[in-house]
């Protein structure tokens, strides 16, 4: 047989059997046909010998949609299937509408969303003030909203209860209940964070453990990174609600600094209070005070005048963040898709996962290169509920696959006002998604968008 790719002696890291071997990959009609020690012939033959060959980064906490240009820094690192909609948020509604406009547009990656209540939702039931509580009837609407989302397709439902600090049990239970039905993830952004976190990690706690809703907490080392106590108190709560067999994971990046829009909740009157930071210590980083360190009057100004303007709040002190990515229920995330032009944004939408590889595997030997991987890939495509034919390598995977180079691979990306939020990193050699080489010789191919939509069906949930 003669295969579309072959990738010739890299060294493969699979992280469904958690085999490590040196092998040949022969990949065909966008699928991986077989992984051998024999010779393989094929149209391309990409030599792979001493690079790490892994399944496509699987992004699990994304915001992602329509904009090609996050979309392909994404791609540079490494990531071929995102997941949106995140943090209570989705691009677009109904769900139907948007994947297929997505779908008809092209994308580079596979695309996935959630349905997001705490923007979304709320929004669309007219609720516009996020201190205001939801009717018994506007939470009706809700439930019926999201019914309707998972049935066209939405992975789960996400919450930014941060974002709505109006929102009550009485509207987040009946909306984990409908994707416990399904059994669909739920995604949360927690209420509270920093040294106020405990009430918003056991709410999540709890709205799991009452609807039996599979759980995910957002961001982790933005939510409790703030002190190395409060990543310490947050784990051990975790650590505590799984061996009550709660079923719970996170996601996280890690860097220090949060990127959030400057006119939501987050930043209402006494956030830096809250913090224990300066205003000044929230810089602009999109619009048009981008790249200046905040004021009070900068602030108002983009709150009245500026609906999606983005801010990255220093605020961590980069405690050991290695602590929580080495627990195993942690998957690597990048919260990336707010950068909306080159020189704009955050440095998580290009260097998350080089930044992981870099400097957990190589530089602190924090992680293995096995646990890595895992947490980047097989780990979420399963939670997502996609790992049928995504997140590992074998025959009758899809052949989404990156190829690095372990002994460079970094993160060039920094903060707007300090570097270059978008640099590429160094070390992704080759991406291939469903079969079509996107990145080569460390060159991204723009013209290609062999991404596919992911609709997940539904089924009722039952033993
Ligand atoms: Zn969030």
């Amino acid at each position: 047989m003669i295969f579309d790719i072959v990738i010739n002696k890299g060294t493969i890291i699979e992280p469904k059997t958690e085999i490590q071997t040196v092998g040949n990959i022969g990949i065909k009609d966008g699928k991986i046909e077989l992984v051998s020690r024999e010779q393989l012939e094929g149209n391309t033959v990409i030599e792979a010998g001493n690079k790490v060959v892994c399944p496509g980064f699987v992004d699990i906490h994304s915001h992602l949609s329509f904009p090609l240009y996050p979309a392909w820094l994404s791609v540079k690192q490494g990531i071929t299937t995102c997941l949106s909609g995140n943090c209570g948020l989705t691009s677009m509604m109904p769900v139907k509408g948007y994947l297929d406009q997505m779908e008809e547009r092209g994308y580079p990656i596979n695309f996935a969303t959630l349905a997001g209540h705490s923007w979304t939702f709320r929004e669309m039931v007219g609720i516009q003030d996020p201190h205001a509580a939801a009717s018994p009837e506007q939470i009706a609407e809700m439930v019926k909203i999201a019914e309707q989302a998972l049935e066209e397709g939405a992975i789960g439902i996400s919450f930014g209860l941060e974002y709505a600090p109006g929102a009550t049990a009485a509207e987040t239970l009946p909306l984990a209940a409908v994707a416990a039905k399904y059994n669909k993830l739920v995604a949360i952004h927690t209420r509270k964070d920093s040294l106020d976190f405990a009430n918003g990690l056991y709410e999540a706690i709890e709205l799991s453990e009452k609807t039996g809703a599979r759980v995910q907490i957002s961001h982790l080392a933005y939510q409790f990174g703030v002190h190395s106590e409060v990543v310490a108190m947050a784990l051990c709560m975790i650590d505590h609600a799984i061996e009550r067999k709660i079923p719970i994971l996170c996601d996280s990046g890690i860097y220090e600094a949060f990127a959030t829009f400057v006119k939501s909740a987050v930043f209402d009157d006494g956030w830096h209070e809250r913090y224990g930071c300066r205003i000044s210590d929230l810089m602009i980083s999109t619009g048009k005070y981008v790249g200046q360190r905040a004021t009070q009057e900068i602030i108002d100004y983009i709150k009245i005048n500026e609906e999606g303007t983005v801010g990255t709040a220093f605020v961590g002190v980069l405690p050991d963040l290695a602590m929580a990515l080495k627990r195993p229920y942690t998957m690597i995330s990048t919260d990336a898709g707010l950068s909306d032009k080159p020189g704009n944004g955050h440095p998580q939408d290009a260097g998350t996962f080089p930044r992981v590889f870099q400097r957990l595997v190589r530089e602190q030997g924090a992680l293995t290169m096995m646990e890595a991987v895992i947490k980047s890939s097989y780990l979420p495509a399963k939670q997502m509920g996609i790992a049928e034919t995504k997140g590992w390598i074998g025959a009758g995977a899809d052949a989404d696959l990156v190829i690095f180079d372990p002994t460079t691979i970094r993160d060039n990306a920094d903060y707007v006002g300090i570097g270059q939020p978008d640099a590429e990193p160094t070390g992704i050699e080759y991406v291939i998604v469903n079969g079509v080489t996107v990145v080569a010789e460390g060159k991204a191919i723009e013209d290609t968008l062999p991404g596919k939509i992911l609709r997940q069906k539904n089924k009722v949930w039952s033993l």
